[in-house]
């Protein structure tokens, strides 16, 4: 099996797994019982990995909120500052093309009466910064846009975005789980507010995630989602799943290797020279480097993923209510139907060969190909 799907999720690190190991076993102290050893020897180790992931963006670690993953990351952001009652503005600005974690919690903010503006992207999933600044008003309290997008990889420009929040007074929240720990993030000089980052999109452990909040200039004020216990600075309570946050620590720091981009590109291009009728999704944009997004004309993307039973990769249509829905992220790019649904997602991971994409490339081309001669 080639594994091209790690934007869904990613292989467990055996450096992470090693350093979680103890944590699953002998060292399995709550982190909140500091009256003995076991005890103490957790919440050390949740306070070095809370370290791990603060440096990874700048942050100070008393920034950093352990939570279940980036979905309770975009829930805690979004509902956590609309329903504090420090703040009274109720606008919302965010993107179409959001992942459905912060499209989903707009919705339920609508319905509690929050005014939300989704902006639109253009054919390569990219936000006019001009609309954005017109779409913040006296109202707005708060702007979420993601830094990679998980479908396309287009990269928003979150400094240029983080500054004109700044300059208007208004918080800003990323979803930056699919460039967390890949490309260089900093939360100061981005003038990020809010960042939500996941353990298993950076070959971590499932079950965790990390909400930043910003402390001062300005200090963000948030509503917790769970009550009882007072964790995490009673933003966040519950115990905290001890290995799983080891884990997401040490994560955040390997390295990620920027070759990765190269790896894409071999596939993209051979896909697009050998094939034909190839569409890259985004391809004017600046992309993250593990993402291509292709749709392959006259070819159904969900049809060709069961042609390729060794082959791990993603169709862009959502299973939603047993109708093949084809991707918002592509509609909202423009992409007509039959385009969205000749689209196939590949994304690639730390352990990612040429030999697997060489394969992968020959798997591809002859599936293609082979549905294309059926067509005819
Ligand atoms: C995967 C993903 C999420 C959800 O993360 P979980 O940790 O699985 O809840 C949110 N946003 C983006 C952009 C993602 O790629």
């Amino acid at each position: 099996m080639i594994y091209l799907d790690h934007n869904a999720t990613t292989p467990l690190d055996p450096r992470v797994l090693d350093a979680m190991m103890p944590f699953l076993t002998d060292r399995f102290g709550n982190a909140a019982s500091r009256h003995h050893s076991l005890g103490c020897d957790a919440a050390t180790a949740v306070e070095t990995a809370r370290e791990q992931v603060a440096s990874t963006i700048g942050a100070d670690p008393r920034e950093i909120v352990w939570t279940s993953g980036a979905t309770e990351s975009d829930n805690l952001a979004l509902k956590g500052v609309l329903e504090s009652p420090v703040y009274k503005k109720r606008h919302v600005v965010t993107v179409a093309t959001e992942h459905r974690a912060v499209l989903d919690t707009c919705e339920v903010l609508e319905l509690r009466g929050v005014d939300v503006t989704y902006l639109p992207v253009d054919a390569a999933g990219r936000i006019d910064l001009d609309g954005l600044a017109a779409a913040i008003t006296g109202e707005t309290l708060l702007v979420s846009v993601m830094h990679g997008n998980n479908e396309t990889g287009v990269i928003h420009p979150i400094a240029q975005i983080g500054a004109l929040c700044r300059e208007r007074g208004v918080l800003f929240h990323t979803d930056a789980t699919q460039s967390f720990a890949k490309t260089p993030l900093d939360v100061n000089a981005m003038r990020i507010d809010l960042l939500s980052a996941s353990g298993h999109k950076i070959h971590g452990p499932k079950g965790v995630g990390v909400l930043y909040v910003r402390r001062r200039d300005p200090r963000v004020r948030c509503q917790p989602l769970l009550h009882g216990g007072g964790h995490e600075r009673g933003l966040r309570s519950g115990t905290l799943n001890v290995p799983g946050v080891v884990g997401m620590g040490v994560a955040a720091t390997l390295p990620f290797d920027d070759g990765i981009g190269t790896l894409r590109d071999r596939l993209e291009q051979a896909l697009v020279s050998r094939l034909g009728d190839v569409e890259v999704n985004g391809h004017d944009a600046t992309r993250l480097g593990t993402t291509t997004n292709l749709s392959f004309a006259g070819v159904d993307g969900a049809r060709l993923m069961k042609r390729m039973p060794d082959l791990a990769v993603s169709s862009s249509s959502a299973c939603t209510s047993a109708l093949l829905q084809p991707s918002y992220v592509l509609g909202a790019m423009g992409c007509d139907e039959a385009r969205a649904r000749a689209s196939v997602r590949f994304s690639l991971g730390r352990f990612t060969t040429e030999a697997e994409i060489d394969i992968a490339v020959d798997t591809v081309v002859e599936a293609v190909t082979a549905l294309r001669a059926a067509q005819d």
